[in-house]
């Protein structure tokens, strides 16, 4: 059984083609600027079949779709000889609002729920929409199911999730914390818990998905029941070039300075803020860490660096965020048993891992100094003895999510 995942945003399109038997990726690529000039990147993990990384025309997301098929099925770069070894498509869809509590099989009802969904996530689910139809054009009879970003955290309780502004907007509107990044939460959410052999069923775990969109979840018992992103993933600790959480009057207070437009203004804050606004060159942690005059390896200070204060500024920022998040989901959890680093920067930066941790020693949360620095690319325990709390670093697998919840779906398969 193969299961195709579909990733698709406004201008590109990721995916990966699974062997559910083994769970092993058959071939993975992008397709990047569509619409623009169009770029595939398609790498075959079969050693005898090449990579094709080339300029190709893209003008839509179906002759995207349809010239990834052509390459997953050619002699040169193909991993399957045809279209019917393809048995189901997995698509990452970014908002389930307040209809989807889990992964859905892609039917006419579903897809007009996702766009009564576009006005909580305008530029997201257009994009997945497109990704959706075009599959439907290219495999016609082939089951598509959908993976919300969102529905991981359905279990959060109404006092975290509903947002002190008049309440119509939650009942007429559904304007409330949905959420995302739940794929991951929820995949290095149950590996802690193998890990962890907690048997009294009592689990309280904080995972930190720290990447170019970053947000935390406290897991109880393996169930979200608070996380950092809201309505839109804008809400939260900064990111690469978002705010996250800051005044909301910060909105009319430069739109007024730079008489901007709200559109504009969001743009501000959705783009060009974040760890990329404090620092100003980069949004990109390995970039902003060398120019703080960090040593990418160890996380030490390298000696024969001049650091840039705007990059230390804004790695402090980041840092110091993160950690009062954590600290905030210990008083929502009761307590903690595991602390969980993933994604590009967590499961990466030795520097960003041990400077959140310094803020919590005096909650008892310590880490080996010497492991942190170890580069596993696999499940990593850095707790230090003393520790009163585990922290591990787990590698997230968001596209295995969506391949598996693609199996048990329309193969009732776990
Ligand atoms: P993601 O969105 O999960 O792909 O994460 C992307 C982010 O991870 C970017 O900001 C990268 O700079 C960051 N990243 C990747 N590798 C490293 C590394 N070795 N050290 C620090 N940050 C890294």
């Amino acid at each position: 059984m193969n299961v195709l995942v579909i990733n698709a945003g406004s201008s590109s399109l990721k995916y990966q083609l699974f062997d559910m038997e083994t769970e092993k990726i058959l071939a993975k690529g992008l397709c990047d600027r569509i619409g623009i000039d169009g770029h595939l990147k398609h790498k075959p993990t079969v050693s005898d079949k090449k990579v094709f990384d080339e300029a190709i025309s893209l003008p839509t997301h179906a002759e995207a779709i349809s010239i990834v098929i052509d390459k997953l099925t050619s002699d040169d770069y193909g991993v399957i000889s045809c279209l019917s070894e393809i048995n189901a498509v997995g698509h990452r869809a970014v908002h389930g609002g307040r209809k989807f509590f889990g992964s859905a099989l892609i039917n006419d009802e579903v897809i007009m729920i996702l766009e009564d969904c576009i006005r909580l996530a305008p530029l997201h689910i257009p994009a997945n929409l497109m990704g959706i139809r075009a599959c439907q054009i290219a495999m016609p009879g082939v089951p598509q199911v959908a993976v919300f970003d969102t529905a991981f955290h359905h279990t959060i309780p109404e006092h975290a999730y509903i947002y002190p502004i008049p309440y119509k907007y939650y009942e007429e509107n559904d304007i409330r914390r949905y959420g995302f990044h739940g794929s991951s939460h929820r995949y290095v959410s149950a590996i802690a818990l193998e890990h962890l052999n907690n048997t009294t069923g009592d689990t309280k775990l904080i995972t930190c998905h720290l990447g170019n969109g970053s947000s935390l979840a406290a897991v109880k018992n393996g169930k979200s029941i608070d996380t950092t992103m809201g309505v839109t993933p804008l809400e939260g600790v900064p990111m690469g070039t978002r705010c996250g959480s800051v005044d909301p009057s910060l909105v009319d207070i430069i739109a007024a300075i730079d008489d901007l437009s709200i559109k504009d203004t969001m743009d501000i804050l959705n783009k060009k803020s974040g760890v990329l606004g404090i620092y100003g060159k980069s949004s990109d942690f390995r970039d902003i860490e060398i120019a703080a005059g960090y040593d990418m390896d160890t996380g030490f200070d390298d000696p024969d660096s001049s650091p840039d204060k705007r990059a230390r500024l804004a790695l402090d920022v980041f840092c110091y965020q993160v950690a009062k998040f954590i600290g905030s989901y210990i008083v929502a959890l009761g307590g903690l048993d595991a602390l969980i680093f993933t994604a590009g920067i967590g499961e990466n930066s030795p520097y960003v891992r041990r400077a959140i941790c310094d803020h919590l020693k005096g909650i008892g949360i310590n880490i080996d100094e010497q492991v942190n620095a170890v580069r596993a690319g696999d499940f990593l325990d850095i707790t230090a003895e003393n520790s009163t709390s585990k922290v591990f670093v787990i590698p997230t697998n968001e596209e295995l999510v969506i391949a598996r919840d693609t199996m048990e779906i329309i193969f009732n398969r776990k």
